[in-house]
C-alpha cells in the first residue's frame, strides 16, 4: 500500500508486486477560488480524509488489511505539514500491521508509474506537475536532471495565471479549455537557457495581457503555446543528446492535449516513440508510492518506524535507483 500525500492529494493505493494497481483512491483538496494551496489547510484536509480513503482503497482492491505486505509513503518533496499527516499515518499502519516501512521519492513516483502503465522502458522523461518541470532520464544509478526550471513549475504557470483570472486552482484543465476556443497568438517571452526553461517571465507578461483587456482565451492560447514550446525544444535536445529511443511524458500537466501534440510530432519527426501517462494516473496518487514502494523494498528499501522521516526538498536526482537493470 502507499499513501500519498505531497500537496493537494491525499491518496491510499494497493499495487500488487508485479506492478497491478489493485485500487487507487484519493481525496483532493480544493483551495477557496483565487487562493492556492494553504499547508496547514491541506494537512487538515488530509487528516480528516484519511480513514475513509484508506478503506475505500481496501474495500476497491478486495484486500483485507492483514494481506498488506509492505506500508509506502511518500517522504518528500512537498509541503511539510502535508508530508507529516501521510509519513504519521504510514507509520501507524506500519506498527499496526507490523509490516515494513518504505519511504519514496514522489518525482521518482511520478516517473516509474509512467513507466509502468505505458511499458516505457527506458525513456527520456519530461515530468511536468504542481511541483516539477524535468527532463530526466536514467543513467548509471539514477534518474538524472537533463533540464529544469529555473523558477515556477508548468504547474504553477497555469494555475498562478487561472487564479489571476479568477478560477479556482488547480487550473490548467480550465486554461486548457479556454485555449482551445483561440488561434491568436500574443507574443510572450521564450526563455530557454541551456537546457533549462525559465517560465516566470510568461505569468508576469500574460497576467499584463489581461489587466490590459486581451481576452483570456487568446492569452491562455499563448501561454499553452510559449511553454509547451520551450519544454518540446528542451526535451528534443535532450533525446537527441542521449541517443534514447523514447519519451515519456508524466505528471499532472501530462493531461494537457496540447502538449501530448507537440511532443508526439517531435517524436515522429526524429523516429522515437512517444508514450503519455494515462490521464487517470497523471496526476499524484497513491500509485506512484505503493509501486516505487514495492521496487524499492525488493532492493532492500526500508526504514524503522522510529527513525523515518520527511524531507521536504528531497531532489530525485541525489536517490539510489537499484531496482533499474538497464544501463
Ligand atoms: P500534480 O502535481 O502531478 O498532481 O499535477 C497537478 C497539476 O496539473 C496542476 O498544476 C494542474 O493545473 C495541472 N493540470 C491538470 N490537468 C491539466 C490539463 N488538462 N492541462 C494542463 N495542466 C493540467
Ligand atoms: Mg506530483
Amino acid at each position: 500500500m502507499g499513501i500519498e500525500s505531497t500537496a493537494h492529494t491525499f491518496g491510499a493505493s494497493i499495487v500488487s508486486s508485479d506492478g497491478k494497481i489493485l485500487a487507487d483512491v484519493k481525496d483532493v483538496y480544493k483551495p477557496a477560488t483565487g487562493s492556492g494551496i494553504h499547508p496547514r489547510e491541506a494537512s487538515r484536509h488530509h487528516s480528516n480524509v484519511a480513514h475513509v480513503v484508506i478503506r475505500d482503497a481496501l474495500e476497491k482492491g478486495n484486500i483485507k488489511s492483514s494481506e498488506i505486505e509492505i506500508i509506502s509513503y511518500s517522504a518528500g518533496p512537498g509541503l511539510g505539514p502535508c508530508l507529516r499527516v501521510g509519513a504519521t499515518v504510514a507509520r501507524t499502519l506500519a506498527l499496526h500491521l507490523k509490516r515494513p516501512l518504505v519511504p519514496v521519492n514522489h518525482a521518482i513516483g511520478h516517473i516509474e508509474l509512467g513507466c509502468l502503465t505505458t511499458g516505457s522502458l527506458d525513456p527520456v522523461t519530461l515530468l511536468v506537475s504542481g511541483g516539477h518541470t524535468m527532463i530526466t532520464a536514467y543513467s548509471a544509478g539514477k534518474w538524472r536532471a537533463f533540464g529544469e526550471t529555473l523558477d515556477i513549475t508548468a504547474g504553477q504557470l497555469l494555475d498562478q495565471l487561472g487564479r489571476h483570472a479568477g478560477y479556482s486552482s488547480p487550473a490548467g484543465a480550465v486554461i486548457e479549455k479556454l485555449a482551445s476556443g483561440s488561434s491568436r497568438y500574443l507574443k510572450l517571452p521564450y526563455s530557454v537557457k541551456g537546457n533549462d526553461v525559465s517560465l516566470s517571465g510568461i505569468l508576469t507578461a500574460s497576467k499584463r495581457l489581461l489587466d490590459q483587456g486581451e481576452g483570456i482565451r487568446d492569452v491562455c492560447f499563448s501561454v499553452q503555446e510559449t511553454a509547451f514550446a520551450m519544454l518540446t525544444e528542451v526535451t528534443e535536445r535532450a533525446v537527441a543528446f542521449l541517443e534514447k529511443t523514447e519519451i515519456l511524458l508524466t505528471g499532472g500537466v501530462a493531461a494537457n492535449t496540447r502538449l501530448t501534440e507537440m511532443l508526439k510530432s517531435m517524436s515522429e519527426e526524429r523516429g522515437v516513440t512517444f508514450k503519455v501517462i494515462p490521464k487517470n494516473y497523471a496526476g499524484d496518487c497513491g500509485a506512484q508510492i505503493a509501486w516505487i514502494g514495492a521496487l524499492a523494498f525488493r532492493s532492500g528499501v526500508q526504514v524503522p518506524v522510529g527513525s523515518s522521516w520527511v524531507k521536504q526538498s528531497w531532489r530525485f536526482d541525489g536517490v539510489e535507483v537499484p531496482w533499474r537493470i538497464v544501463n
